[in-house]
């Protein structure tokens, strides 16, 4: 289903231009515009859903399971040094395109461009708080 407004919807209509690597009945796949480093390409389902809390189970099984193949192909090609997959969720995590993408980052060396880094906290929770964490959670599954 085509969304209107939707440069992804857009692209996989063929209304605007692409590099595509890949297609196939529920995903497409293309190269991201800014190459953050060589071979950042972008899956997306060709079911428009705005991001992963509006992802049905069957949507993102389709799309899931297509990553892998994407990702050896991208490691084949350019033998990276390695792969991170992103998802971006909203506008405060990075989201700037509403129709839900995974970002293949294929990584060289330590300076290539992409710098995933968090500070970690494990010293600030004991075994107990984290099993408190978990089970809030879990009551909403
Ligand atoms: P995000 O910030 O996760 O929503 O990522 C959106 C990504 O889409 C950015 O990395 C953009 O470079 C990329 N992008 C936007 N428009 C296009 C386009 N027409 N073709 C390819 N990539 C695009
Ligand atoms: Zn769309």
């Amino acid at each position: 289903m085509s969304h209107e407004d939707c440069i992804f919807c857009k692209i996989i209509d063929q209304e605007l231009p692409s590099a595509k690597v890949y297609e196939d009945e529920h995903v497409y796949a293309f190269l991201d515009l800014s190459q953050v480093t060589k071979g950042h390409t972008l899956v997306i389902p060709k079911t428009h859903t705005k991001d992963i809390y509006n992802t049905s189970d069957d949507v993102a099984a389709e799309l899931f399971a297509r990553v892998p193949k994407i990702a050896r192909a991208i490691k084949e090609t350019y033998k990276p040094d390695g792969i991170n997959l992103l998802n971006n969720n909203e506008k405060a995590a990075g989201q700037a395109v509403f129709h839900y993408h995974i970002h293949i980052l294929p990584r060289y060396g330590t300076a290539d461009g992409f710098q995933p880094s968090w500070v970690t906290h494990e010293d600030d929770y004991t075994q107990q708080d984290l099993q408190q964490i978990a089970a809030e959670i879990n009551k909403h599954i």
